[in-house]
């Protein structure tokens, strides 16, 4: 094995709510060794199954707020009227450790986290075949969750699936597993993950 190191990788996954986000991390999480994921800090209310500190970091509009002016964050956005953040700290110790970071973060997440992270990051836009069938799916998903209001924020999440790496349609569900993991296995073999000239100096004949 060559003994030049690269650095640890980020996928970042976004998607319209009810999309399948969590279902297809799950299966990842089952198949993957080192990775690290990301576990947001969010003010907006647990779900029935949700467990803090596993799905979220939940926090109230004030500690977050502290969190904010104290620089905490890689990002932050607003989402469906409630804070949602990426913690900092932890991201660069695993990027140090060279595991792969998963991010699960909306669109406005996204372009905030590509302007820090591009040299490291695969990104991925999943979404539902139709608005129809994610509306079937938050209804099924019976949370206590504004469903109108996710439904129109989804249109500005696909609008701008261009802007990813990839898109992944989660029709059936195990295809779209497979999409996933396949996605996350090449994202550590980015060329910019190099530190090029290292690799030149050992590349090349004495
Ligand atoms: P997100 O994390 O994007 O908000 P979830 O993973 O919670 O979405 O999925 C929303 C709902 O859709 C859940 O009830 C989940 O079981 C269901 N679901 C996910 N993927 C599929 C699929 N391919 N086919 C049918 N239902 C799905
Ligand atoms: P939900 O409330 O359904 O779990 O998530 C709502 C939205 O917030 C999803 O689009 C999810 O990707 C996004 N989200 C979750 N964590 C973060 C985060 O740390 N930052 C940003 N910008 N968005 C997030």
């Amino acid at each position: 094995m060559s003994k030049i190191k690269r650095s640890g990788s980020v996928l970042l996954v976004s998607g319209p709510s009810g999309c399948g986000k969590s279902s297809l991390l799950s299966y990842l999480f089952k198949k993957l060794d080192n990775y690290y994921f990301s576990i947001s800090t969010t003010t907006r209310e647990k779900r029935d199954g949700e467990v803090d500190g596993v799905d979220y970091l939940f926090t109230t509009k004030e500690e977050f707020e502290k969190k904010i002016e104290d620089n905490q964050f890689l990002e932050y956005a607003i989402v469906h009227q409630q804070y949602y953040g990426t913690s900092l700290v932890a991201i660069e110790q695993a990027l140090k450790k060279n595991k792969l970071v998963i991010l699960d973060i909306d669109v406005q997440g996204f372009f905030l986290a590509s302007k820090l992270l591009s040299k490291y990051m695969t990104s991925v836009l999943i979404t539902t075949d139709t608005q129809n069938i994610l509306e079937d799916r938050l209804k099924k998903r019976n949370t206590n969750d504004n469903i109108k209001e996710r439904l129109n924020n989804s249109n500005n999440e696909v609008a701008q699936m261009d802007k990813y790496d990839y898109v992944i349609i989660n029709d059936n569900l195990q295809k779209a597993q497979e999409d996933l993991l396949n996605i996350a296995k090449v994202c550590s073999l980015k060329a910019s993950l190099y530190k090029h000239n290292n690799f030149l100096n050992h590349w090349v004949r004495d």
